[in-house]
C-alpha cells in the first residue's frame, strides 16, 4: 500500500469512527440531557472526545511504560505527580472540548464560515497560492509560525513577573512526568490560546488546522515532559525538542550558575533556542522545580487550591510595578513579586531556598 493510500484509509477509518460515536453516543446523550440546542453539531464534540481518548491512550500506553523502562530520575513513589494525572484528564475531557466550542468555532467563522472554508484575502495561502496545492508543506509552514509564536510567548511567560506568577505553577512540579504538560493555570491557558489563535487568524490558519497543530504540540509536550532518559542526538536534538532538552528547562535555579535555567523554551522545535542563544545541551539530569518557597508550596495543594493560590500570585503581581518590571522574581508572603538578585556563589538564604532573597521585612511598593 502506498503512503498516500495509507493516509487516506486512516482518514476514512477516523471519520467513520467519529460518525459512529457521534450518532450512537454523543447525540443520544445530548438529547437525553436536553442539551441538543447548545451545539449544532454533535460531530465536533465526538471528534474532540475521541482525540482526547487517543491522546490519553498514547500517554498511558506508550509514554508511561517508557518512564518505567528508562527513567531520568528514580522516585520511591509518584505522590507529587499524581495531581498532574488529574490535570490531564480535566484538560482533555473538559477544557479542550470547551475550548474547541468557544474558540475554534468562532475562529472558523472569522476565517470564512467554517472549518472547511477558505481564508481568502490574507495569510500564507494568499501570499503563495502554490502552498494551497501542497497541504503537507502548508501545514509545516503554519506549524513553523505557530511554534515560533509559542517560543517568544514562552520567553515572556518567564520574563514578565505577572505572567510568571501563573506559569510558575507549571514549573513547581518536582516530579516531572508524562502527565505534567497540562498542569497549568486556566487563566494562563486562556491567555496562551488567545495569543496563538490571534496569530493563527493573522496568518490565515483554519480552525481544523489549528486543532491538529494543538494536538501535535500537546503530544510532543506530553513526551518531552516524560521522566525518561531519551535524547534525539546531536543533530536531530538541535531541531526537535526531546525529554532531555525540556527537563533542563524545568531545572531548579543553580546558585552557582544562576542564569542557567533560562534555557530551552521551545515547544516542538528546538531550533529557536539554537538560533536565539537560549539552547542548553550536555548537562547531566538535574532536579526540577522552583527555588521560590511560595511557589513550591503548590506541591502540597489540590487542584482547586493550586488554581486559587496561583490566582492570588497573579493578582499580587499584576497590580504592582514590580509585576511589570521584567526579570526573575520570587513572591513574598503577600503574593507580591520581589526581584531576585542573582549573585554567583551567593550563600543559600536563611529559609533554605536557593537564589531567593530573604523576604521578611522587605517592602514592595505597589
Ligand atoms: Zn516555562
Ligand atoms: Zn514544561
Amino acid at each position: 500500500m502506498s503512503g498516500f493510500a495509507l493516509v487516506s484509509s486512516v482518514a476514512h477509518a477516523w471519520s467513520t469512527l467519529v460518525d459512529l460515536f457521534s450518532r450512537h453516543a454523543v447525540a443520544p446523550l445530548l438529547d437525553a440531557l436536553h442539551l441538543r440546542g447548545l451545539s449544532d453539531d454533535p460531530h465536533d464534540i465526538a471528534a474532540s472526545l475521541l482525540i482526547a481518548a487517543l491522546q490519553l491512550a498514547i500517554i498511558g500506553l506508550v509514554f508511561r511504560p517508557l518512564e518505567s523502562l528508562w527513567p531520568a530520575e528514580r522516585w520511591e513513589d509518584r505522590r507529587l505527580a499524581r495531581i498532574d494525572f488529574h490535570y490531564t484528564w480535566v484538560m482533555l475531557v473538559g477544557v479542550f472540548p470547551l475550548f474547541s466550542f468557544l474558540v475554534l468555532t468562532p475562529l472558523a467563522n472569522l476565517a470564512g464560515g467554517g472549518a472547511d472554508a477558505g481564508t481568502a484575502g490574507h495569510g500564507l495561502r494568499d501570499a503563495w497560492p502554490w502552498l494551497d496545492r501542497h497541504p503537507a508543506v502548508l501545514f509545516v509552514a503554519y506549524y513553523v509560525v505557530y511554534d515560533f509564536t509559542y517560543y517568544w510567548m514562552h520567553r515572556v511567560q518567564h520574563w514578565m513577573p505577572w505572567w510568571w506568577a501563573m506559569h510558575s505553577m507549571h514549573h513547581s512540579q518536582r516530579q516531572l512526568s508524562c502527565w505534567a504538560n497540562d498542569r497549568s493555570h486556566y487563566l494562563d491557558g486562556a491567555l496562551q490560546s488567545f495569543v496563538l489563535a490571534g496569530v493563527g487568524v493573522a496568518f490565515g490558519i483554519r480552525a481544523d488546522e489549528f486543532a491538529w497543530m494543538m494536538l501535535l504540540g500537546e503530544l510532543v509536550q506530553n513526551f518531552s515532559h516524560a521522566n525518561v532518559r531519551i535524547g534525539f542526538g546531536p543533530v536531530l536534538g538541535r531541531v526537535l525538542v526531546d525529554p532531555t532538552f525540556h527537563r533542563l528547562h524545568h531545572m531548579v535555579v543553580d546558585p552557582q550558575r544562576p542564569n542557567l535555567h533560562n534555557c530551552n523554551f521551545g515547544q516542538v522545535l528546538a531550533v529557536w533556542d539554537v538560533l536565539f542563544g537560549t539552547a542548553l545541551y550536555g548537562e547531566p539530569v538535574r532536579p526540577t522545580g522552583v527555588a521560590d518557597p511560595m511557589v513550591d508550596r503548590d506541591n502540597e495543594l489540590g487542584l482547586v487550591a493550586m488554581q486559587w493560590e496561583t490566582l492570588k500570585r497573579f493578582w499580587g503581581a499584576v497590580r504592582c510595578r514590580a509585576g511589570w518590571t521584567p526579570g526573575d522574581v520570587a513572591f513574598d508572603a503577600h503574593y507580591r513579586p520581589v526581584p531576585v538578585q542573582h549573585e554567583a556563589h551567593a550563600p543559600v538564604p536563611a529559609h533554605g531556598a536557593q537564589g531567593v532573597p530573604a523576604l521578611e521585612g522587605e517592602r514592595v511598593r505597589c
